[in-house]
Order: C-alpha cells, then structure tokens, then sequence
C-alpha cells in the first residue's frame, strides 16, 4: 500500500467524519450519522493496520499483533455496548475517555523509549526538539483525561464506597492553587524534557498530569458531571491530536481535532443551557453546598392521586405538555408514554414533549429514548421553544424528571441557582410520576412538588403510565 493511498483513505475516513457529526446533529438525521460515523471509523482502522504491516516490513509477528488488537479491542467494544443499559451510557463514554487517555500516554512512552521504532527519529539519534513538545504535551492531556474520566466514571455510577467516587464535591482550603501550582510545574519539566529529553522530566510530567486529572474532578459535583464527561471527551481527542503530531499520523490529528472541538462546543452549550460559566464549571464548587439539601429536607404533606385520577384530569384537558426525565429512562416508559399520547391525541388533546438539555443522564437522552419509541419529532420541542408555552398550558405532566423542573434554579443561594429550566410550575395543573419523594440528581427538594396545583402519582413510571393509558377513556 503506498503512502499516497493511505493519505486518500484518511482524507476519506475524516470525510466519513465530519458527516457523521453533521447527521448527529438532528434526530431525523442521526441514523445516517452513526452509518458515515461506523463507515469513517471502519476505513480508519483497516488502513492503520495496513500500515503498521507495511511498517513492520510484512514481519508475520507485526501482522499477528495488530489481528490480535483488533480482536481484542473490537470484542470488548461490541460486548459492552450490547450489554451497556442506556441509563449506563455516561459511565461507558467516561470509561472510554479513560482508555483514549490511557492510550495516549502509552503511545508517548512507546514514542519517547524507541522513537526510530515510529519513523520519529533516526536510530542513536535524540528526539527532535517539536516532537519532544508534542510528546510531552500528548502524554500530559492523556493523563488528565485518564485519571479524570475514572473519577468521573466512579462519581456517574454512584455504586462506589470510595469517597472520591461519590457524587458529592471534595472540596479543601487552597484547592485551586494547588492546582495551579501543579499546572505551573509541568510546565517546567516539559520544558525540562524539551531541553534534555530526560526520562525524570517526562515522568514527572505524566505523574503530575495523572495527580492533576483526580484534583480537578474530585470538586465538581451533582449537576456538573454532563459538562465534566462532554469537556473529558474534547480532552481526550486534543491528547489523540497531539500524539498525531509526533507520529506524523494525519488521521489522528484529524479525528482528534474533531473530537476535540466537538466536545468543547458541546461543554459551551451545555454550560450556556445551564447558564453557567465554562470556568465557573470546571473549577468545581456548583452543587458543593452540602447543607442545602438537608436544610429543606422535612417532612411535609403532598397531594397524590391514582393513575386514574391523572388519566381523568388528561383526558379533559385541551393541552398537555409531557416532561419526561431520567426515571422515564429507568423505567423503561417511552413506548407506554408514546400509547398515551397517541390516545390523548386521539381525544383531541393537543400533546407536546418538553425536553431539557441535560434531563437524563447523557446530552440527548430523552431525544434518544423517544426516538426509540417513535415518537414523531413534530410533538418533541427544545426547551427555549416550549417555556413560553407552560403558561398556557392546562396540564404539564413530569415524568421521572426532578432537578430539570426545580424551581429551586430560581432562587439565589441554592445549589442549582442560575440553571435554567422547564417551566412546567407555570400549568394550570402539574401532575409529577416518580415513586417516592426523593431527590434528584442534584440532591436537592423541589418546591414544585408541593404547590397546591400538584398532583403526586407515586409509582414505576411504566407502570403508572401503562395504568393510564388504560384509564383514558
Ligand atoms: P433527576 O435525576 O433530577 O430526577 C429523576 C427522578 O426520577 C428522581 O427524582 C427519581 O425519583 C425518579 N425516578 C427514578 N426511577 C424512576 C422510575 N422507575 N419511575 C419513576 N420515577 C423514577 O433527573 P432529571 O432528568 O430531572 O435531571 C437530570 C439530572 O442529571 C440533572 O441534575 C443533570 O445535571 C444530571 N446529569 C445529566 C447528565 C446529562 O448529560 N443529561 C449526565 C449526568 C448527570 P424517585 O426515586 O422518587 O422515583
């Protein structure tokens, strides 16, 4: 294979790409996303291995190797994601951000240990001094981006007993400027390492990038985490663009620049959808107020009612707005809330979806589930679109949604203050479906649910919604 055909495949692989990203970006074009996103990734990976065979000079033993990592990788990736529960995504993309991380900083001390091995330098020849840059760089980002997606996995699977896994902040005196001060000091020994080509540099390097991914994540908390995995995610395609550099890897720069960028636009605009500022978010502190949650925390009266007493109230009304959160996902009720619709629909009820960036437990989770149900997008509205419409609206119905609704968002002081959310207490009626009256992701109690307006139907949102449509006359 000649080096011309590998640059056109990789031409082509990014092309694959960059569609992908463009169909990833409306429901009715993601299916065709996911297609060019498996057709880029697939062109990618047989050219690669392609090309350390033709590197390894036909050696039966470099062939055997790849074969071998292709096996293994692929198996693993295509068990996981068959068994993965869609509730368990988050956590699978913080692990996978791990491995890319990992992979960087492996691939640098491969780079660093046997550069001539990589076409990067001469035998008995030193590095040159840019990939000595790179390198370093390449292996710092790739040891933030590990140590801090396996706390960011450990804080998203919440079933970890070390307190550095539990999803609320570590907070300490002096924590940013310990940071700081950290950040400050790899700077010095890449600087260091660029000079000398010292292993003690390039070491210190990534111990102190691997320190400074578990300081950095340990004080974000509760709400934040969708940022921290989707910022993780551009950390990690920077630290596969870095190492591209050195390896002179066209398709890596590529591939990670695209990660990179994508996964910082989407970090600004979940930041902005929850009015919040970048830096404000990853120095940690949002959700660190641990005695707010408590403080409100008391027992106090609700009105609940049956399924039937829900479906009778929906039944009658002109206009409802369905609200559907991460306990929806839970529960496994798109298909059931879709049955519903359709019967309201039927009735002459005007039914709406409302979604919110971040309700759920992954960037489009609810677009996801009810695209699973089939839900047609018309009904499915953004959460800019749809506020305004709450006020007129006779039922808004929440369905194992929490922090997304909580007017606490509104109040200066509290946790989620500054987050923006659906309007749903603006109803004429609000009907809530969860099964207890516990908190949210966020930890915090919800004033919604004890407004006079408010009607609590406890219960698996499957459950409760299937008895529904049933009583929906
Ligand atoms: P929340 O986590 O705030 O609330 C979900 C509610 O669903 C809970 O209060 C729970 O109450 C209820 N519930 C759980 N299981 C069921 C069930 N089987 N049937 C009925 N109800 C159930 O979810 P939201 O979607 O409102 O908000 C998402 C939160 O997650 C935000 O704070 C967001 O920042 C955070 N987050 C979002 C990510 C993303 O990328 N979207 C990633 C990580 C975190 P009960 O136990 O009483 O049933």
């Amino acid at each position: 294979m000649s080096m011309n055909l590998v640059t056109l495949l990789y031409l082509l692989a990014s092309v694959c790409f960059i569609q992908a990203l463009k169909g990833l970006s409306h429901p009715t074009t993601s299916i065709r996303g996911n297609l060019f996103g498996m057709a880029g990734m697939t062109i990618a990976v047989l050219t690669t291995a392609a090309l350390i065979v033709k590197l390894a000079g036909g050696h039966a033993g470099g062939f055997g190797l790849v074969l071998a990592g292709l096996v293994v990788g692929g198996g693993a990736g295509a068990v996981m994601a068959q068994r993965v529960e869609m509730t368990k995504m988050p956590e699978l993309v913080a692990f996978m951000h791990s491995m890319i991380g990992l992979a960087a900083v492996c691939i640098a001390v491969a780079a660093v240990a046997e550069p001539h091995a990589l076409g990067i330098a001469q035998p008995g020849e030193p590095l040159p001094g840019g990939n000595r840059v790179e390198l370093a760089i390449g292996c710092f980002i790739g040891a933030v981006t590990f140590s801090g997606s396996v706390i960011a996995f450990g804080k998203l699977s919440g079933k970890y007993r070390f307190r550095l896994f539990q999803g609320a902040p570590v907070v300490f005196r002096g924590q940013h400027l310990l940071n700081l001060v950290l950040g400050l000091a790899a700077l010095v020994f890449i600087v260091g390492f660029w000079h000398t080509q010292s292993w003690v540099d390039f070491l210190l390097v990534a111990a102190l990038g691997f320190a400074l991914g578990v300081l950095l994540i340990i004080p974000i908390g509760g709400a934040d985490m969708p940022v921290v995995v989707s910022m993780l995610n551009s950390y990690s395609g920077w630290a596969a663009a870095g190492i591209g550099f050195s390896l002179n890897n066209s398709m890596l720069i590529i591939a990670g620049s695209l990660v990179g960028s994508s996964g910082a636009i989407l970090s600004y605009i979940m930041c902005k959808a929850m009015n919040r500022s970048f830096f404000n978010v990853i120095l940690g502190g949002f959700g660190a107020e641990p005695g707010a949650a408590a403080a409100t925390a008391v027992q106090r009266n609700v009105r609940s009612g049956s399924a039937d007493d829900a479906a009778f109230i929906l039944g009658n009304a002109e206009s409802v707005i369905i609200v559907p959160g991460y306990g929806l996902a839970v529960a496994r009720a798109q298909h059931a809330v879709k049955e519903l619709a359709q019967k309201l629909t039927a009735k002459g009820v005007q039914v709406r979806y409302a979604i919110h960036p971040v309700a759920g437990r992954m960037p489009g989770h609810m677009n996801v589930l009810l695209a699973e149900a089939e839900v047609p997008y018309d009904q499915v509205h953004e959460m800019e679109d749809i506020n305004p419409e709450f006020g007129q609206t006779d039922v808004a119905i929440i369905l194992g949604a929490n922090d997304v609704v909580n007017p606490a968002a509104l109040q200066k002081g509290t946790p989620i203050y500054g987050m923006p959310i659906l309007e749903a207490y603006k109803a004429r009626t609000v009907i809530v479906n969860k099964r207890s009256m516990a908190a949210g992701y966020a930890g915090l109690d919800n004033e919604l649910f004890y407004m006079d307006k408010t009607m609590m139907v406890f219960g698996d949102a499957k459950k409760v919604v299937e008895d529904m449509v049933k009583a929906v006359e």
